[in-house]
């Protein structure tokens, strides 16, 4: 048998979901929304490491910096006096919207092989026969959907190969 759910405002606000559903898009009609993203530095001490005691032999290290909070709330301040200027602006952003959408750079390309896995031709400076150019080569997380320039790069390094 099916569990009863503990919520009990539930059942007087349930039947009013279609009718706010059916009035929302006569609300919202004339209002645009906006998702921003911003560039995510390439700081070394956010990294993947090897660890034999962790589940999958890696671990995640990853630092939300003062500097990345700082832009962060900078960039919604400079769209919200932009736009204001013309239009009714509300942030609905959480404060640490940090996702793992867009996971890039464990395999950056560079020219010093102390500080980059790749050469500018994607091919690893260790190995001859080994080009790697999905979304790890990237230097920095570049602020933008990164799916584009994934492709984009993959044909380039086709190319010159
Ligand atoms: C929810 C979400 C929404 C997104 N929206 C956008 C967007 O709107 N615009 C945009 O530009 N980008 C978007 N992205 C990001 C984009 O999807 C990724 O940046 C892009 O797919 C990265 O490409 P990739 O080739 O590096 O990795 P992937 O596309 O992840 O490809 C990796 C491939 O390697 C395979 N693989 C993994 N391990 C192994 C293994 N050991 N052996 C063999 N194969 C393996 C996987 O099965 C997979 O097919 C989004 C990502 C997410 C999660």
């Amino acid at each position: 048998m099916a569990e009863s759910d503990p919520r009990w405002w539930r059942k007087i606000t349930n039947p009013m979901l279609p009718r706010a559903a059916d009035f929302a898009p006569r609300l919202f009609a004339r209002s645009t929304m906006f998702a921003t993203i911003v560039e995510d530095l390439p700081y070394s001490h956010n990294r993947i490491t090897l660890d034999k005691n962790a589940p999958n032999g890696m671990r995640f290290e990853y630092e939300y910096t003062k500097e990345l909070k700082w832009r962060n709330a900078y960039f919604r301040k400079r769209v919200r006096d932009t736009l204001s200027r013309k239009h009714r602006v509300r942030v609905l952003t959480g404060r640490n919207n940090i996702n793992f959408g867009h996971v890039c750079g464990t395999c950056k390309f560079g020219d010093d092989p102390a500080t980059s896995v790749l050469d500018s031709t994607n091919r690893a400076h260790d190995l001859e026969n080994l080009y790697v150019v999905d979304a790890s080569f990237f230097p920095s997380s570049s602020g933008t959907n990164p799916s584009l320039t994934v492709a984009a790069n993959a044909l380039r390094v086709a190319d010159n190969m």
